[in-house]
Parts: C-alpha cells; structure tokens; sequence
C-alpha cells in the first residue's frame, strides 16, 4: 500500500519525529504504542530548548521584559489550545497536568459544591479508570450514587439502556469521547443533548479523541471536555479542563496559592475567575509554550492526515483479521486507530514481549480499564494504537511478526 497521497508526504513527516529513525536491538522502531503516548515532532522539541535558552522567567507577575514575553507566550498556548478544539474564548481553557487532573479537578471542585445524596453519576462500562475513581470518591464524599452504562458485544455503547437510567437525579453523565481500548467513539453530542433534558451537565474524556480527529467545543455538546498534551505530540504532564467561564467560575478553587487570588487578608480570601483561579502557584511554562506548538502541528497536518489514519485502520483491521485465531475486540462502527485484540492460547504478555524483541511496541493488559475487562470476560489484551505517522509498511510488520508469534504456541 502507497502512504503518500498528492498532499500527505509521510516521509517528510516522519522526519519531523527524530525518535522513529531509531533502533530497538537490531530492528528499526515500529511505534505502535501512541493510545499511551504519542513522540514528538522537533516544533515541540525545539520549543522546549528555544524556552530555556530564550525565553524563560517566570509569568504573571513581572515587569520585565523576560516575564512580559514569557508571560504572553503562555497566553499564546492557551490561544491554540482554544482554537484546537473550537472554544469560544481562551479563558475558557484552563492548563492541567493532563486529563487524570482535569477529572480529579471537576469531581473535587464542582462535584463537591454540587453532588448531594441521592444524585446519581452516570458513568460507562468503557471507563479509563481516571474517569471512575475521582467520581467514586466524590460520590464517597457527598452521598451520590454510581451507575454504569454497559457496552454491546461489538464495543458500542448501549445508548437504549443510558436512556433508561437518566433521571431528574443523574446530575452528571462523564463519558470517554473515544476508547482507550475499544477505539468505539461515542456520540457525546446525542448523549449530552439527553442528559441536558433533565438537567444533568456532561463530562466528555477527550484523551482519546483529540489526537485523532477535530473537535468543537460550539458542536460537542459537553459542559466539560478534558484532554492531554502527550497524547497530541506535545509534551508530559500537561493537559486541560476545558468549561465555558460561567461554569468555571461558579466553582470553587481546587488548589489554592500565589496568582489565583484577588486578595489575601487573614479575615478572608477572594479569587480570581477562570483560568487563573485554577491554576494557583507557578506553572509548566515551558510545556506548556511546546504544548501550543503541538497543537499547531498536528493541526497543519488535517485533514490529509487522518485520511492516512483511516486508511491505515482499515488496512490494519483486514491484515489482523485474517490472522486465524486473532480475535480483534471493538469493532465499533465509529472507531478511532485503536486495535485491541487477543490470539487464542497465546497470552498478551507474551505476545507484547515478543513483538518488542521484533522492535514493535504495543501495550498489554487491562489499560487502565478493568471494568471493561471484567465485562468482555477477559483479563487484558495486546493494543496497538496508531496515529499519522505510522505506515502500512509498520502495519505489515506487525501482521508479519504475529503470524509467526501465532504459530510458536
Ligand atoms: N482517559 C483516557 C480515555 C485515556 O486513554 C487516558 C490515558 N491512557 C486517560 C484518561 C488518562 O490520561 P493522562 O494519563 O494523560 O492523565
């Protein structure tokens, strides 16, 4: 299969990405892990380095000339990330660790403030545990209760049964916009536009989603959407919780500290609005000035570049698929480039050790979903989650290494 069209030169793209010329042991890298983490173009590395070279000193509170420049490249970041996902205005975004934080910040700052006993959270069975446990403990901590959507055999979510459980008592419904392990995309908008008919806000997991295909914060239909910047090209422990301001700041702070106050007395404190009452103490300014440029990359290569990446999961489904006894798991009509399957009599475990020692890096077990496992029945599986910069020929190399995998056992 041809990975160039007339306008993706997956060449020149892959040269953006020093890491993938290297060599695990004697193979070249087959990078089929980005579900996990995505590399790294040199915009971003280079950001990185130009930052502390250049740029660096710390934001909001100087008047020198460093701080005012490091201080508006920070505003720039959060420009791009506003228009990476069609936000209505910047401050409407606010930086994060990542999603893990994100979830943990609406469920520790609105959950607390708005979850009384015998609220109800609707959560799915396809879950990344960051999307259950801060909701656990909130419904711990104010008396709310849990209830689950399942999913179908095929990895769809069984929307028939979440409009049985919304009631005037769900307040919130939060939802992974794609899988981690299934790839099924859910359609947020149809979920949110119901949960709204009875009053309950939305909380759309976009770790999945955004590196992946656009999103829109005018058209999604979420209260809250939440992502990370390593899944995106762009560096660790950065991410965003995105809310519209009025929400935001009807919430109480998460943290507390230097810049996300009005004033400090100790008869009493007053805070700032949105974004910077979240973001108390000093910031990831340096990944967050690279997140920016990510987000910018990722956008100049759409949409030729997820033309490649449908191309690239049909390509890789079919190649899987005819592999006897390779069971694929979430074949979802609407599926991002996640590819989760199992050979059986073969376990995960050995099939991702195997693929390493052929220089293919895939992930293993329950990926953070165990109560997806537990509904499929199964303990984990191998995934491999592609992303632009992958080419049939990687997807032939895989197909190549478990054939031979399958017939070891
Ligand atoms: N939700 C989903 C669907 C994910 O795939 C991940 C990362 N595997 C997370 C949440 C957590 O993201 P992070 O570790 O970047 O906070």
């Amino acid at each position: 299969m041809p990975d160039n069209t007339a306008d993706f030169d997956i060449a020149r793209v892959r040269a953006d990405f020093p890491i993938l010329s290297r060599r695990v042991g004697k193979n070249p890298l087959v990078y089929l892990d980005n579900g996990a983490s995505a590399q790294k173009p040199l915009a971003v590395i280079e950001a990185l380095d130009r930052y502390y070279r250049h740029q660096h000193a710390n934001i909001h509170r100087g008047v020198h000339t460093l701080s005012e420049e490091a201080t508006a490249a920070y505003e720039q970041a959060r420009a791009r990330v506003a228009k990476f996902i069609g936000a209505g205005d910047p401050r409407e975004c606010v930086f994060t660790k990542g999603t893990t934080e994100s979830i943990n910040l609406v469920a520790a700052s609105w959950g607390t403030a708005n979850l009384h006993a015998g609220d109800e959270i609707l959560l799915t069975e396809m879950e990344h545990h960051a999307n259950i446990v801060p909701w656990q403990q909130a419904a711990e901590r104010t008396g709310a209760k849990i209830r689950v959507v399942p999913v179908a055999p095929d990895g769809t979510l069984r929307l028939d049964v979440f409009r049985q459980l919304l009631s005037p008592q769900t307040k919130l419904v939060a939802v992974t916009h794609a899988s981690n392990v299934l790839g099924t995309v859910n359609p947020v908008s149809e979920i949110a536009a119901l949960a709204h008919s009875v009053g309950a806000l939305v909380l759309a997991d976009g770790a999945q989603s955004t590196a992946h295909f656009p999103v829109d914060m005018q058209t999604l239909g979420a209260d809250f959407f939440v992502f990370s910047s390593h899944k995106v090209c762009g560096p660790t422990g950065m991410g965003v919780l995105w809310a519209r301001t009025d929400t935001l700041n009807a919430m109480p702070p998460y943290q507390c500290g230097g810049d996300m106050i009005r004033v400090v007395d100790f008869a009493g404190t007053t805070f700032r609005d949105a974004p910077e009452r979240f973001e108390a103490g000093t910031p990831n300014i340096a990944d967050t000035l690279a997140f920016g440029e990510a987000l910018e990359y990722v956008a100049r290569l759409r949409p030729a570049a997820h033309a490649h990446e449908d191309a690239l999961l049909r390509y890789a489904t079919a190649r899987l698929a005819a592999i006897p006894k390779l069971r694929i798991i979430g074949t979802a009509p609407e599926k991002v480039s996640v590819l989760s399957f199992l050979i059986d009599g073969v376990h995960p475990l050995d099939i991702g050790t195997l693929l390493d020692a052929d220089g293919i890096a895939v992930r293993t077990g329950h990926h953070c979903a165990m109560p997806l496992m537990k509904a499929l029945g199964i303990a984990g599986t191998v995934r491999a989650s592609l992303v632009f910069y992958n080419t049939f020929d990687e997807i032939d190399r895989l197909g190549d290494s478990l054939e031979r995998i399958r017939k070891m056992f």
